[in-house]
């Protein structure tokens, strides 16, 4: 397989990134890949945290400066804002946002596309919907694309949440089918996690300890499930002997 070395993320909202895949953006960046984050909406409809702000466009810009410092943290490359209104993705024109998506993957060619599970992993219909228009995407930007161009898509899960949310999550949509050892890169993640200021209700409610800079309860790994490959849409395994390590 050839070296990965172009990683898209999809994902509607800022902090997605970070809580879904911060330390695998960070290990990419470190070994010299390129990151590049597509953010569908600006959060408008986030909690505001500490800050007073009644105005939504003027949370949607403060959202996006938190995003904008994560990815710094994080090294990301390219930060495309696709500025959707936070919560309206259900009633968004399905074909226009892949059109979108589809349109940043055929210019931006990158090895691998990551995004959310078809259950969007807290059932955040936002989550669901990026998650159809990013497969449906990537599977219409092979038709643009050179065979050895088509991108791996892989979904991220996050069994973390599953574990420590109260709330009656759900269970995973897709078996996982690998993880991404990220040990050398849980500072960096918490400290993405920590730029998403306003998000400190998520942030303590997924990572507590985090916003205060205690970085413990950030796991040694993220994880992945590979979907599509070589232009074909693969079935995931549950991995019969514990979820392998691997590298994207
Ligand atoms: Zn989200």
């Amino acid at each position: 397989m050839p070296e990965m070395k172009k990683l898209m993320v999809v994902f509607p909202h800022p902090d997605d990134e970070s809580f879904a895949c911060g330390g695998t953006l960070a290990k990419c960046k470190a070994e010299g890949k390129e990151t590049c984050y597509l953010c569908i909406t600006s959060g408008c409809k986030g909690r505001s945290g500490p800050f007073e702000i009644d105005c939504r466009e003027k949370l949607a810009r403060h959202r996006e400066q938190e995003l904008t410092k994560a990815a710094e943290v994080l090294g990301i490359k390219r930060l495309d804002l696709f500025r959707y209104a936070d919560g309206s993705l259900q009633h968004a024109d399905l074909a226009e946002l892949t059109a979108k998506i589809r349109e940043a993957i055929v210019e931006w060619k990158p090895d691998v596309v990551i995004t959310f599970p078809p259950d969007g992993v807290t059932g955040h219909p936002d989550h669901i919907v990026t998650c159809k228009a990013t497969t449906l995407a990537v599977e219409q930007a092979e038709a643009q694309l050179a065979a050895d161009e088509y991108p791996d898509l892989y979904y991220v899960s996050i069994p973390h949440y599953y574990d420590h949310c109260p709330d009656s999550g759900p269970q995973p949509a897709v078996p996982i089918t690998g993880k991404v050892d990220i040990t050398d890169y849980r500072t960096q993640k918490g400290e993405a996690l920590r730029a998403h200021q306003s998000q400190v209700y998520s942030v303590n409610r997924a990572y507590p300890g985090v916003i205060d800079g205690d970085f413990t309860v950030i796991g040694c790994y993220e994880y992945y499930t590979l979907v599509r490959s070589a232009g074909k849409p693969i079935e995931p395994l549950r991995a019969p002997k514990g979820i392998p390590v691997m590298e994207l």
